[in-house]
């Protein structure tokens, strides 16, 4: 359905462009014409996208609550997880109790690294893949005091910033990344 309503489209828009190299009066009939399937075929052609193929592009959101470990969630619906999966399944609980799958991705590293940061409030910047309830992390604040904190890795000796602590220890002197909050200005 959508390839045949891009054929739709493309045709649509080499009417009008004829009917323009044509050098008609811009009020013939056969150009409202043109113009007039252009316009429905457009609206027709973003339906269908939205129903049959494409994905809709989520906006980017502010989501609150705290990140938590599924298989602790699970453990008490007596479902277990497996122990090679524990360290990979992270959610987001919110106020209202719902939980929110947290794709590992760059934007979320460190909260799969850095267990400091779990079961306390935090806020996420994500977006929410369409047609589902999994979480893309783009950058996250912990809250403190209900003031977001940016949270970073340092190294004093090397003056050394890391978005994510890996091992957590420094790649250039070996001394342990101290983790970091500070509030947003
Ligand atoms: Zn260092």
């Amino acid at each position: 359905m959508p390839g045949d309503s891009n054929w739709l489209f493309q045709s649509a828009l080499s009417c009008v462009r004829q009917r323009s190299r044509g050098g008609e009066s811009p009020l013939s009939r056969r150009r409202f014409f043109c113009y007039g399937l252009l316009g429905i075929v457009s609206s027709l052609y973003g339906r269908l996208s939205t129903t049959f193929g494409e994905q809709p592009q989520s906006k980017l959101q502010i989501v609150e609550g705290q990140v938590v470990r599924l298989t602790d969630v699970l453990k008490a619906q007596d479902v277990q997880l497996d122990t090679d999966a524990a360290p990979w399944a992270l959610a987001l609980r919110t106020a209202d109790g719902k939980l929110l799958p947290i794709l590992k991705t760059l934007g979320s590293r460190a909260l799969f690294q850095d267990a400091r940061l779990l079961n306390r409030p935090v806020q996420l910047q994500a977006h929410v893949l369409p047609r589902s309830s999994f979480l893309v992390v783009h950058r996250f604040y912990t809250v403190k005091n209900s003031l977001p904190h940016e949270v970073y890795y340092w190294c004093e000796t090397c003056a050394i910033r890391r978005d994510y602590p890996d091992k957590g220890v420094c790649e250039c002197c070996g001394a342990p990344m101290e983790l970091r909050e500070v509030p947003l200005k």
